[in-house]
Order: structure tokens, then sequence, then C-alpha cells
């Protein structure tokens, strides 16, 4: 039987198939990479039956992720709004405890996916909730392994998706990376979902900002600087990350002046080192 193979390293889902894929582009990318035992895989079948759903609040929104952690190890945040609900990134599992879950809170009208790490099973995740829009930009468009009539490409700077749920590409990290700016949330301030676009650091008051995590590639100045204009206007207190515990609490703003002047001195007196 066909079926959908999914990389163990990274995640992504692939077309139904009778063998795995020879590679991974998305692990063959400098943003990834091929573990030293080469590239693996799984059915997606196998896959589930191997995991469960790890729910939880992370800060105000609710987080879904995997038991034992697969992959990337990132979770996905539940954005909860008067006008319908939003997915915001996705985790390769989906079963029916998440399904039942979300449709008892509201279902979801659309899904949101900040960068190609994180398109996972998406195919999978947009026809459990009837063929719901899975919106990417399209500057990414040739990271997609999965195509299909759920893949809703947008284009452009901003995208509000909901009243007060805005998607705003920053670049960076990869050229549609994309934040989600959700108005109301943390008590009218504002909150950001930044995936590993805006990388929430351990200590919670600052941002990373690389083209690559795992090989270690900071952006330039020129690309921290954009991410910093693209928010521009906008208020944010909270900032969550696509980890767990991720998340900045307070004065996002200010963190990510202080983040992005930090980055871009370095990038300038690491110069003369
Ligand atoms: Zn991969
Ligand atoms: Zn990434």
């Amino acid at each position: 039987m066909p079926t959908s193979f999914l990389c163990t390293a990274c995640g992504t889902g692939y077309p139904p198939a009778e063998t795995p894929p020879k590679t991974c582009p998305i692990c063959r990318d400098e943003r990834q990479y091929v573990p030293p035992s080469g590239q693996g895989w799984t059915p997606f079948e196998a896959m589930r039956d191997g995991h469960r759903a790890l729910i939880a609040y992370d800060g105000e929104f609710l987080g879904l992720g995997m038991a034992p952690s697969f992959a990337i190890g990132e979770r996905a945040l539940l954005v909860r709004t008067p006008a319908g609900n939003i997915l915001w990134d996705l985790i390769p599992l989906i079963d029916r405890a998440m399904v039942e879950l979300i449709d008892g809170l509201g279902g979801l009208a659309a899904i949101a996916i900040s960068h190609p790490h994180y398109y996972t099973t998406m195919a999978e995740w947009s026809e459990a909730f009837g063929g719901i829009p899975v919106l990417t930009h399209a500057a990414d468009k040739a990271w997609i392994q999965r195509p299909g009539p759920h893949v809703a490409l947008w284009e452009g700077e901003r995208r509000e998706i909901l009243p007060g749920v805005t998607l705003i590409r920053c670049g960076g990290h990869f050229a549609g990376g994309t934040v989600l700016h959700v108005a109301d949330a943390a008590g009218g301030k504002g909150a950001l979902l930044s995936g590993d676009i805006l990388q929430v650091t351990p200590g919670c008051d600052g941002f990373g900002f690389m083209r690559s995590y795992p090989h270690y590639i900071p952006l330039g100045q020129k690309a921290v600087r954009r991410i910093e204009a693209a928010l521009d206007g906008l208020a944010f207190e909270t900032v969550t990350g696509a980890f767990w515990g991720r998340v900045v609490p307070q004065d996002g703003r200010a963190v990510l002046k202080k983040s992005v002047e930090r980055h871009v001195r370095w990038l300038g007196e690491s110069a003369d080192i």
C-alpha cells in the first residue's frame, strides 16, 4: 500500500508511494542536515502509532507537541479568536486526540506556517479539518514537498487572515520566513509567534537570527535590519518561539531592539578579529 513517508530528521511528509524517497531536499539544504547515519524514513502510520500528543499551555497559547520528541522537536500553537482559530506551525503527529480537542474548541479556520522546516504533514492536517487552507509564503514554494489543494500560497509583506491576526513576512532564515502577530493577545498589548524567524534564546530574553541553526551560520546585517523593519509599527509584549518554554514574557519590542543591535554590532566588531 502506498503511504506517506516522513523524513525522520526533519519530519517532512512526502506524497504517498510504495518506497521512501531517495533524499530529503529539506535536509540536504544547509539550513538542516543529514544525520551521520544517513537519511532515515518512517511511514506516517508508524510515526503516529509510536507517539502521543503532548498538549499544554506554553504562556498564553495552547501548545501541541509530540512525546517522545521526533525530528526537529517543535510544537504547534493554537491561536483562538472570536472569529475563528488558527493553528500556527505544524508537528508531524496528528491523531484523534488532537483533532477532537481542536474541534471541541471550535475547529480551525486555517493553518499558517512560518517556514519550510514546519511544513511536516500539512496535507494530513488540512484533510483532518475538512480541507482547510495551509497558508505558506509563495517565496518558499520550491520547498513544498507535498503539493496539493491544501496549499494556499500568499504573497507580499503582510496578510490579515482573521481580524487582528496578521502574517508578516520577515525573510531571513528563509526568503518567505513569516511570523504571526495577534493584536488582542497579551491583554491587548499584542503577541508575536515567531517560529525560527526570531529564535527565542534559552533565557527567554533575546532572539537569535540565523540562516542555519544546525550549522551556526548567522544572518548578515541587512537581513537582520530587514526583519526589524518588517515588524515596524507593530505592538507586541510577548514573543512565542518554536519550542516548548521559549516564550519572551514581556517587553517584546525592547527585546527585539536589544537583540538586533547586539547582533549587528558583533558582526561589525568580529570583522576585525
Ligand atoms: Zn528531512
Ligand atoms: Zn528552521
